[in-house]
């Protein structure tokens, strides 16, 4: 079995989810005593907001600094654990020999598979407006609906005062699944990205009858996949 190197904390709140999922996912595949060899680099994310807020390419370095350690210490794949800091996705692969598994090329796979063509993309604002995540998506024939300015805003904010926070809310529950409802009724998208690694914690499959796509356990699954594959 191969070392999955994961970059965490952010937030940790997605991280814990990564670390069952990696477990799980071994297990379920060999069973026995088995589980996941991980290699984790968790992230102040106080730290990451500052850079993301001030200086990005001092963002960009920290990242591909904490990976390159991940890589020297026997990581065999790196996991950019959030959608967002996959805009430095670039930087990071740049400085390391072992691949860095993107998680829009996992989700994009995945989609494909369920023979989507069209689908909703949520996430923060960085991910939402950004062209990384999109046009990663569109390698694969996806076309990317976003929210409009104003219901962008009210997702992001949940997401920075809220699930990063560990705050599940049942409000902001229903304003997500609102804003899904009115885009659903005035588009034909058939799917909905949960584009953000805290998202899950607050939408599942069973809150809406559209397929959702959940980027943490999609992410997970792709690591688990290629650190069983010989
Ligand atoms: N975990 C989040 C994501 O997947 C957002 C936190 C962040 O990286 O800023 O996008």
């Amino acid at each position: 079995m191969k070392t999955i190197g994961l970059l965490g904390g952010m937030t940790w709140h997605s991280t814990l989810e990564y670390y069952r999922l990696f477990n799980e996912l071994v297990y379920q595949k060999l069973g026995g005593q088995n589980s996941a060899k991980i290699l984790l680099y968790s992230f102040n994310f106080s730290d990451l907001r500052t850079w993301q807020t001030s200086d990005t390419a001092l963002l960009a370095e920290h990242l591909a600094k904490e990976a390159r350690k991940l890589e020297k210490a026997g990581a065999d794949i790196i996991l950019i654990g959030a959608n967002t800091m996959h805009e430095y996705y670039p930087q990071v692969q740049n400085l390391l020999t072992i691949p860095v598994l993107h998680i829009a090329d996992a989700v994009g796979l995945e989609i494909v598979k369920s023979k989507l063509k069209r689908v909703l993309l949520l996430g923060t604002k960085y991910t939402m407006q950004g062209d990384f995540y999109k046009n990663k998506l569109a390698e694969y024939d996806i076309e990317t609906i976003v929210p409009d300015e104003n219901q962008q805003k009210i997702i992001h904010e949940i997401i920075y005062t809220e699930l990063t926070h560990g705050i599940i809310n049942d409000n902001s529950r229903n304003s997500y699944l609102h804003i899904i409802n009115s885009i659903r009724q005035n588009d034909k998208i058939e799917g909905i990205i949960l584009g953000c690694t805290e998202i899950p914690l607050l939408i599942k499959q069973e809150h809406t009858n559209l397929k959702v796509f959940n980027t943490t356990l999609i992410h997970a699954k792709a690591a688990v996949e290629f650190t069983l594959s010989t």
